[in-house]
């Protein structure tokens, strides 16, 4: 008679570790280095992979049982959403710029981080982080889909949302996280970890989507509420991911420590200017606000972060220098990019307006110390100039940062009456910075930043025109000849919400929708 064996169920960190482990070989005809050839480079030293700690124990099966589930509940309400035209229940049409700007400059950097973990997970000789990248690089293209799946209901009602593939390529505002982006996939897997596991992830998500998720459901977006909290169950994995990493390169070796430090200042400052754009949103772009980017900040970095910063304190990591800087920028840097945008609302895809009395009012209560002093009484000319007539466009075409590549219009940290401007001279040439931050990551790598693709500097050079177009033809319009490269259609996607065709058409439909004539 055969003895009939009891089979023990495995726990899950045993099922993990048969997921995760034993699965990789020393390679014999090729060397260890040829195969793995960019994990080395950085100078991070690991001396035993297997210490890497799987920061989420999530099996394949659970997996795709759990985001299932997520996906069914996600569809449900985007087609209720869409059925009911929930757009017409939004606050007023002004919120679809917010969006506007979320599908351009945000959806696809999720789809960059998909490729840049797809990417890393091939080149890290331990099969740990291998098969965490792997996972997280199936998230972050599920949230570009979900993203692009809830806004493309937009997209049939309102103008701007036609060519987002193609406008994070070309842009001028859109190369502010797009060269984030670039900048991380161009470095080696560590530092890769860090700019998305640290800096995108941590800094950047949280700020993102939890005060910038809540605006959408205080505006009456039930589509981006649901896409933001089905993404938002992935992003508490990744963070936990980005530190694990952290802490894996800290315990390995102490020479790790002052790379890991750099790179943790060098992307919170690079997360910290990109989300100046999340500033503009909360204060600006929702009609009914949340809560302040500043209190936004205070909240989730000042407190959250400052947690973090102890925990990792017992590694000899500190906060980054540049928070000193942030503390100070935080009552200004919101105003000071909707400025921008109105200015050069000619050349975006998405609409700027001024603030009503009741918003500057709010603003003011919000920013006690630097709103009324500095940014109402611009505010209020820039209306009176629209009330006679003569909106107020800005046709020149400012200095960029060579770091950030955001333009030179943020004003010294202990001065607000006066622009930031820094420079570097490398190889003959000068180089051109908004801020001590940034001027220092360009100076411990001048051979990488030389070679960013700024949209003015290309602009001038010719390169930013279809390729029929003759610049030396009489009546030659630059401007109009960039914005039909970028596929912008002027006078539609672009200039003041007031009398544009999204406010025309929201105003209609809601009409429709609520009267009998
Ligand atoms: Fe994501
Ligand atoms: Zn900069």
């Amino acid at each position: 008679m055969d003895m009939k064996a009891s089979k023990k169920k495995l726990g899950l960190k045993e099922r993990y570790a048969h997921l995760t482990r034993g699965l990789d070989w020393e390679t014999s005809y090729q060397k260890m280095d040829d195969v793995f050839p960019f994990d080395k480079f950085e100078g991070i030293k690991i001396h035993d992979w297997d210490k890497w700690e799987d920061p989420f124990r999530l099996t394949m099966d659970a997996y795709w049982k759990y985001q299932a589930e997520k996906e069914r509940k996600l569809y449900a309400i985007i087609d209720a959403f869409q059925q009911n035209n929930g757009h017409l229940g939004i606050t007023d049409a002004r919120y679809v710029n917010a969006l506007k700007l979320f599908i351009t400059g945000i959806s696809p950097l999720e789809y960059m981080a998909h490729r840049g973990f797809t990417h890393v997970g091939r080149h890290f000789r331990g099969v740990g982080p291998r098969v965490a990248c792997q996972m997280q690089a199936i998230d972050e293209i599920r949230h570009s889909q979900t993203q692009i799946h809830s806004m493309s209901n937009y997209n049939r009602h309102y103008n701007g949302m036609h060519d987002f593939k193609n406008m994070i390529e070309k842009v001028w505002y859109l190369s502010v996280p797009r060269s984030f982006f670039d900048d991380a996939v161009t470095a080696g897997p560590f530092e890769f970890m860090i700019a998305i596991g640290f800096s995108f992830e941590y800094v950047l998500t949280n700020l993102l989507f939890v005060p910038f998720i809540s605006g959408a459901a205080f505006n009456g977006d039930m589509g981006a509420t649901t896409f933001g909290f089905s993404a938002q169950s992935d992003e508490a994995r990744h963070m936990t991911l980005g530190l694990e990493c952290i802490k894996f390169m800290l315990e390995q070796d102490p020479d790790n420590l002052p790379i890991v430090q750099k790179w943790i200042d060098k992307w919170t400052w690079r997360g910290v200017r990109v989300l100046s754009l999340v500033g503009m949103m909360m204060d600006y772009m929702l009609p009914k606000r949340v809560m302040s980017w500043q209190e936004a900040w205070e909240i989730y970095f000042e407190q959250n972060g400052g947690a973090l910063f102890k925990d990792l304190a017992r590694y000899g990591i500190t906060i980054p220098k540049c928070v000193e800087q942030v503390t100070k920028d935080k009552e200004h840097i919101s105003h000071q990019v909707w400025s921008t945008f109105y200015q050069y609302g000619g050349v975006a895809a998405f609409h700027t307006w001024m603030p009503s009395d009741e918003e500057m009012d709010w603003l003011s209560a919000k920013y006690p110390n630097t709103f009324d002093k500095y940014y109402r009484p611009r505010f209020t000319y820039w209306r009176e100039q629209e009330a006679q007539g003569k909106r107020f466009y800005n046709n020149s075409l400012p200095m960029l940062c060579q770091t950030c590549q955001i333009p030179l219009v943020f004003t010294e940290p202990d001065d607000p009456t006066k622009i930031a401007y820094r420079e570097s001279d490398y190889q003959g040439e000068k180089y051109h910075f908004c801020s001590d931050g940034c001027k220092e990551i360009f100076d411990n790598e001048p051979e990488k930043y030389v070679q960013a693709w700024l949209p003015v500097h290309q602009i001038y050079q010719g390169h930013c025109f279809k390729p029929d177009v003759d610049p030396t033809a009489p009546g030659f319009d630059p401007l109009a000849a960039v914005l039909d490269w970028y596929n912008l259609v002027d006078g539609q996607d672009n200039k003041d919400f007031n009398g544009s065709e999204d406010q025309r058409n929201f105003a209609a439909w809601r009409g429709m929708a609520t009267r009998n004539d």
